[in-house]
């Protein structure tokens, strides 16, 4: 007869890691979300060799305070839901409190934070282990160094790309969650080469200028709208700026950048007959929606949304472009400075 027994922490940390934690990026991605969540205005972000070599996040948020430190690297420990129906109307990013365990359980992080009020503290783990906690002396926010990523599960680490690719898909990430939070100021340095800085002004124009360049954004227009149910304020481009790709594609959810094949196409469906097979607008659309309306948990890494309200969204989105480039198309050429 086999035996049932319960799995050490360890280990199954490691199995929930293989789930968050897909590649360098994904690290990225819940350190800047976790700072995010912290209300921070500043996060900067340093990786080496495509994040294979290091990555850390420094941010000036809340901080943890000393006799939390370990606790925030327990799986299913968390700050930011209590109860079901905190789950139903979650406003922060994370809420499994999976991330933080599930990095320590395949490679090594160092984590220095201060609440600003309590003496800071510094706490080294590798492979799930504490191996050890001091105090620092550091200001209010935290930075969290990862390196060694995948050490113990060699398996994983086969299966990561190039310094090259990883670095593209951490750009990718940053970029979204730039694009996510004008209002934060971002900066990504790779091997000491400045890839994003945003101001952190609040500035949407800008931080797309910044990511897309700027000829792209002088052919982009604001795209607002709003209904009882949503609030929408954006930027498309006009059908004579398209990408081969869907890439360009950016909705962002009550602050959340989401993937959702439906949504893109509601935005290219606004576009009607304007543009070519193939081709696709540049588009970045920040909608703000009843919380209680989208479950987020619906996949550990919280890209993928169910939205209660899918096909009035889809409507609403395909509207706002289609009403805006109509809008557009009104305005004498004589008076178009473009
Ligand atoms: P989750 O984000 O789902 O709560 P994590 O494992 O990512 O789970 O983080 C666990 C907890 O650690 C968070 O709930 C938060 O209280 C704390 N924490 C993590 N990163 C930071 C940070 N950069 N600043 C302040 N607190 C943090
Ligand atoms: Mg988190």
């Amino acid at each position: 007869m086999p035996i049932i027994h319960e799995l050490p922490t360890i280990l199954a940390d490691q199995i929930a890691a293989g789930e968050v934690i897909e590649r360098p990026s994904s690290v990225v991605k819940e350190l800047v979300e976790n700072a995010i969540d912290a209300h921070s205005t500043r996060i900067d972000i340093t990786v080496h060799h495509g994040g294979l070599a290091s990555m850390q996040v420094t941010d000036n948020g809340d901080g943890i305070a000393p006799e939390q430190v370990r606790l925030a690297f327990q799986r299913f420990a968390t700050s930011k839901i209590r109860n079901q129906a905190d789950l139903f109307r979650v406003n922060s990013l994370g809420f499994r409190g999976e991330a933080l365990p599930s990095i320590a359980a395949v490679a090594t992080v160092d984590m220095k934070t201060s609440d600003g009020v309590h003496p800071g503290t510094e706490l080294q783990m590798k492979g799930g282990k504490v191996e050890a906690e001091l105090p620092a002396a550091t200001r209010r926010g935290t930075t969290i160094e990862v390196t060694d990523l995948f050490f113990n599960t060699p398996k994983r680490r086969d299966y990561l790309k190039t310094s090259s690719t990883e670095l593209s898909k951490i750009t990718e990430t940053v970029n979204h969650l730039a694009l996510s939070h004008p209002e934060i100021a971002f900066s990504l340095v790779h091997d000491d080469k400045e890839l994003l800085r945003t101001s952190g002004r609040a500035n949407l124009q800008q931080v797309i200028a910044g990511i897309y360049n700027n000829q792209s954004i002088k052919k982009m227009i604001p795209v607002t709208a709003h209904n009882e149910d949503f609030e929408l304020e954006g930027y498309t481009s006009l059908p004579e700026l398209t990408r081969a790709s869907r890439k360009y594609l950016s909705v962002i959810v009550n602050g959340r950048f989401v993937q959702d094949a439906e949504l893109n196409r509601a935005i290219i469906a606004g576009y009607g007959s304007k543009l070519m097979v193939g081709r696709y607008p540049v588009t970045v659309l920040r909608i703000t929606m009843d919380p209680t309306q989208l479950d987020v948990n619906v996949h550990p890494t919280k890209q993928a949304v169910r939205l209660l309200n899918q096909t009035e969204l889809s409507q609403f989105i395909t509207h706002a472009i289609a009403q805006t480039l109509a809008d557009r198309n009104l305005i004498p050429a004589a008076l178009d400075n473009h």
